[in-house]
């Protein structure tokens, strides 16, 4: 199975990336974003505590967000015949990323590769506050667009080392046109799968 992660800071473009290359390598596309408004948007108890966290531009618990993982990982595993799965929004924290390679060791997987899309800050922030205005999320406003990237900033990327050390990280440049980043991130996967 190809394991990829999409890694980057919010408006990266890993949802956009996502898309494409589900469609190229037939793979399932897991992003822990779009699960939390699926709950909030169906009036969940699950998607009320977690809209509490999103609105905030605050992460939500580990441990919640792990058997989250879990449990969607499984599902769209039995429900196609994917030949693998991009986890895009997950993981942001160290306990999220050592929680995800147990989880694969657990069914005999591992982490194929980690791609992070470089983008500078002044572009993320002109992208998300775009975003905001055209779909109406109600994290992408500058107040909470600062607390998404310290979040980032803070609990993220010490995951990069984690990743380097262990010899998965590609970091890729995450400007220029959608197809020109789709096939710096093609050749990783070529590379690896
Ligand atoms: P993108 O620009 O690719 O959409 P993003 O970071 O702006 O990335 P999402 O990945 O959709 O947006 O995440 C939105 C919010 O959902 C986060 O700010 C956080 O509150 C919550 N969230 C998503 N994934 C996780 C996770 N793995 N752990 C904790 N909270 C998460």
């Amino acid at each position: 199975m190809l394991n990829i992660v999409i890694f980057g800071a919010p408006g990266s473009g890993k949802g956009t990336q996502s898309e494409n290359l589900i469609k190229k390598y037939n793979l399932a596309h897991i992003s822990t974003g779009d699960v939390l408004r699926a709950e909030k948007a169906a009036g969940t108890e699950l998607g009320k505590l977690a809209d509490s966290f999103m609105s905030k531009g605050q992460l939500i618990p580990d441990d919640l967000m792990i058997d989250i993982l879990a449990s969607v990982f499984d599902q769209k595993i039995k429900a196609g015949d994917c030949k693998g799965v991009i986890f895009d929004g997950f993981p942001r924290t160290i306990p999220q990323g050592v929680a995800l390679s147990e989880m694969l060791e657990k069914r005999g997987q591992a982490i194929s590769a980690v791609v992070s899309l470089d983008v500078p800050e002044e572009e993320l922030i002109e992208r998300l506050i775009n975003r905001g205005k055209q779909t109406g999320r109600n994290d992408d406003n500058y107040e909470t667009i600062k607390a998404r990237l310290d979040v980032y900033y803070n609990q993220t990327t010490p995951l990069k080392e984690l990743f380097e050390k262990e010899g998965k990280l590609y970091s890729i440049e995450g400007v220029g046109s959608v197809e020109d980043i789709f096939s710096r991130i093609s050749s990783v996967i070529d590379k690896v799968k």
